[in-house]
C-alpha cells in the first residue's frame, strides 16, 4: 500500500503552473479528488490537493518546494491522505504523514530529504499471530481475528476490516508480517476476501464506532490539583496553554507517565527544532511506572519541528488521532497529547494565505474553529465496532500557546469553545515555583460534577463536600488577599485569618506537587483524599477552638502542621497507617488546646 506503488498504478499527470512555498497549483487535474495524495515533479514529492476549481488543483506539499517551477509533472495517486494501521506502530518516531524519523535520517541525514519513499511501516517483520476467532465463524468489522504482543505492554488485536463480513473460512497460527494473509473471510455474494494485519485509513476521516457514550469515568492521574480540582474524564478532551517555563512539558510528562491510559500518542507539532530534540531524547527516557521499562513501550511519538514544511505540520494531528482512533478501537483508554495546537493553527493560517482565502480574526481562516472542533470532537468515549463487548477511549489534551500567554486571541478562545477541561498554567505562579502551575480560580473543568459523584462512590462518599469546600476556602482566599493588600493582616478576623491558614496549607500542603520526588511524584485517589480530608479536619477543628477562645497562634502553632505539610512525602503503602496516626495526633492535640482554654466538654 506504499505510495510508491500507487504511482505505477497510475500514468494520469497534472502539470505545475505556480508555485508559492508550500503550496502549488497544477492544471489538468479534473480526476483528482479533494484531499488525495499526489506526487510532484520527478522528485516525487509528497503532497495533498486541498482545493479543487475545474481541472486546476491547489496543493499543499509536504516536503520542500524550493526549486521546483511550471511545467513540472504532478503525479496523481488517486488516494486519501492515509495511515497505515497495523503492529509496528508502538514504540514508532514518525514525522506527521507517518514517515518513521529513523529511516529517513537512516537515508537522507539529519535533514529530511525530498520525495523520500520510505515504507511506513516495518512490511519485513514477521509477527508472531495469535488466532482468537474460530474458522466458521460469522464475523463482523471490528471482531477480533486474532492478537499479536505488538511490545511487553500492548496486546494488539488484529480486527476484521470496516465495511467486511461473513464466514471466517481460514484463519492463520503463526508467524507472519504485515502483508501476508492471516484470515479469509467469505462473504455473503460467495467471493473470498485475504485480510492481512495491515490496514490503511483516510486520516481526514474519523473511525467509525457502533455508539459515542457520555465519558462518565474519570482518568485519574496521580496529580493532586488535576484529580481533586479540574478532574478530566476517559474520552475527555482538556487544553493547557503554556507560556514559556510554566511547567507545560512536565505536565504533559507526567499525564503520559501516570494517567490510567494504556496508549500515549504524543504529537509534538511544530515547536522549535531543539524543544523536539528535547521530546524524542527524553520520552524513550521515561520509564513506565507500571512495568518499570521504557515509556516508548506503549507509546506512538508524531515530531513535526518547525524546521520541517509547514503542511506536515497540519496533516501531524489527524495522523495521531487516527493512530488514536486504531486503539480506541481495540477496546484500549488512549491518551493523546497535542503540543502545540498553535503550531498547528499557525500552518493552517498560512495556508490559507497562500490560498488567498478571506482572512477571519488575526489572519487565521473563517473555518479554524471548525477545524479545532472537528479534531477534538474524534475524541471520546465509545461502544466498539463487533459483536463482543468492547469500549474504548480517546482523551485528548492539547497544549495551546497564546502568544504572551493572552488567551483572547483566536486559537485559545475557539479551543476554549470547544474543550470541556481548561488548566490554565499561570506564569505567575511558575515564577514563584508553584507547581504544577495550574491557576485554581482561572482553570475549570466541566466534567467535576460527574467525576465527583463517581468519586463518592469510589473514593469517599464525602468527596464532594470536601471538594465544594476546598474551593470556597480557595475563593475567599483570594478575596481575603485584596483586602490584606489594602489594610493589612491585622484587620482580618481571626476566623478569616484561619481561612488564610488553610488556604495556605491547601496550596502548599496539597496542590504544591513535585514531578521530581520519587514520591509526591503520583498520588492515588486515596492518598489524595486522606491528605485533604485531613487538612480540613485541622481546619474544622481549628473553628471550633476559636470559637472556644482558644489562642490563634496555639492553633496555627500546632505541632501535627508539621506532619500535615509532609503528607505528601507518605509512600503509598504506608499511607493507611500513618494518615491514620496523624489523625489520631490531630485530635489529641486538639483536644489538649481545648483542655488548655478550659473548654472541653
Ligand atoms: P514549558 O514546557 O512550559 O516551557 P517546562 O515544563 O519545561 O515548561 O517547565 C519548566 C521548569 O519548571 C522545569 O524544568 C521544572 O524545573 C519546573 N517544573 C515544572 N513543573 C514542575 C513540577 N510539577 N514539579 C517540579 N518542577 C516543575
Amino acid at each position: 500500500m506504499g505510495q510508491a506503488q500507487n504511482i505505477q498504478n497510475t500514468n494520469k499527470t497534472g502539470t505545475v503552473v505556480k508555485v508559492a512555498g508550500p503550496l502549488i497549483v497544477a492544471s489538468g487535474m479534473a480526476d483528482v479528488q479533494m484531499f488525495d495524495v499526489v506526487r510532484v515533479s520527478e522528485r516525487r514529492l509528497i503532497g495533498e490537493v486541498i482545493e479543487l476549481r475545474g481541472d486546476m488543483a491547489s496543493i499543499q506539499v509536504y516536503e520542500e518546494t524550493a526549486g521546483l517551477g511550471p511545467g513540472e509533472p504532478v503525479y496523481l495517486t488517486g488516494e486519501p491522505l492515509s495511515v497505515d494501521l497495523a503492529p509496528g506502530l508502538i514504540e514508532g518516531i514518525f514525522d506527521g504523514i507517518q514517515r518513521p524519523l529513523a529511516s529517513i535520517y537512516a537515508q537522507a541525514g539529519d535533514r529530511i530529504a525530498r520525495g523520500i519513499d520510505v515504507p511506513k511501516l516495518d512490511y519485513e517483520k514477521k509477527w508472531k499471530f495469535k488466532p482468537v476467532a474460530q474458522v466458521g465463524d460469522h464475523v463482523i468489522a471490528g471482531d477480533v481475528l486474532g492478537t499479536v504482543d505488538e511490545t511487553e505492554a500492548v496486546l494488539h488485536r488484529i480486527m476484521v476490516p470496516n465495511g467486511l463480513e461473513g464466514k471466517l473460512t481460514w484463519l492463520f497460527d503463526g508467524s507472519a508480517n504485515i502483508q501476508e494473509p492471516i484470515a479469509k473471510i467469505e462473504k455473503t455474494d460467495g467471493t473470498v476476501e485475504e485480510v492481512k494485519m495491515l490496514r490503511t485509513w483516510p486520516v481526514r476521516r474519523g473511525r467509525p464506532y457502533n455508539e459515542k457514550l457520555a465519558p462518565d469515568e474519570p482518568m485519574v492521574t496521580g496529580q493532586r490539583v488535576i484529580d481533586t480540582l479540574f478532574p478530566i474524564a476517559k474520552g475527555g478532551v482538556a487544553a493547557i496553554p503554556g507560556p514559556f517555563g510554566s511547567g507545560k512539558t512536565v505536565v504533559q510528562h507526567q499525564i503520559s507517565k501516570w494517567a490510567d491510559a494504556d496508549i500515549i500518542i504524543y504529537i509534538g507539532c511544530g515547536e522549535r527544532g531543539n524543544e523536539m530534540t528535547d521530546v524524542l531524547m527524553e520520552f524513550p527516557e521515561l520509564a513506565d511506572p507500571r512495568t518499570g521499562m521504557s515509556l516508548m513501550k506503549r507509546t506512538v511519538l508524531i515530531a513535526n519541528t518547525s524546521d520541517m514544511p509547514v503542511a506536515a505540520r497540519e496533516a501531524s494531528i489527524y495522523t495521531g488521532i487516527t493512530i488514536a482512533e486504531y486503539y480506541r478501537d481495540m477496546g484500549y483508554k488512549v491518551a493523546l497529547m497535542a503540543d502545540s495546537t498553535s503550531r498547528w493553527a499557525e500552518a493552517l493560517r498560512e495556508m490559507s494565505g497562500r490560498l488567498e482565502e478571506m482572512p477571519g480574526e488575526e489572519g487565521y481562516p473563517a473555518y479554524l474553529s471548525s477545524r479545532i472542533a472537528e479534531f477534538y470532537e474524534r475524541a471520546g468515549y465509545v461502544a466498539c465496532l463487533g459483536s463482543d463487548e468492547r469500549y474504548g477511549t480517546v482523551s485528548a489534551i492539547g497544549a495551546v500557546s497564546p502568544p504572551g500567554g493572552d488567551i483572547s486571541e483566536p486559537v485559545s478562545q475557539a479551543t476554549l469553545r470547544i474543550v470541556k477541561v481548561f488548566w490554565n498554567l499561570s506564569a505567575d505562579l511558575a515564577h514563584r515555583r508553584h507547581f504544577p502551575a495550574i491557576d485554581w480560580i482561572a482553570s475549570y473543568s466541566l466534567y467535576s460534577d460527574q467525576m465527583n459523584e463517581y468519586f463518592d462512590n469510589h473514593v469517599d462518599a464525602n468527596w464532594s463536600k470536601q471538594i465544594q469546600e476546598t474551593m470556597q476556602i480557595l475563593q475567599e482566599e483570594s478575596e481575603l488577599e485584596e483586602i490584606v493588600r489594602l489594610v493589612g493582616v491585622d484587620a482580618l478576623s481571626f476566623q478569616d485569618r484561619l481561612t488564610l491558614e488553610c488556604s495556605q496549607s491547601i496550596r502548599e500542603d496539597y496542590l504544591h506537587q513535585s514531578a521530581f520526588d520519587d514520591v509526591d511524584t503520583y498520588s492515588s485517589l486515596k492518598k489524595q483524599n486522606g491528605m485533604l480530608s485531613t487538612i480540613l479536619d485541622w481546619y474544622h477543628m481549628g473553628q471550633k477552638a476559636l470559637d472556644a477562645h482558644v489562642l490563634f497562634n496555639d492553633i496555627i502553632q500546632m505541632t501535627i502542621r508539621e506532619r500535615i505539610a509532609r503528607m505528601k512525602y507518605v509512600p503509598e503503602d504506608k499511607v493507611d497507617e500513618t494518615y491514620k496516626a496523624i489523625k489520631n495526633q490531630l485530635e489529641q492535640e486538639f483536644l489538649a488546646l481545648m483542655e488548655g482554654s478550659g473548654n472541653i466538654d
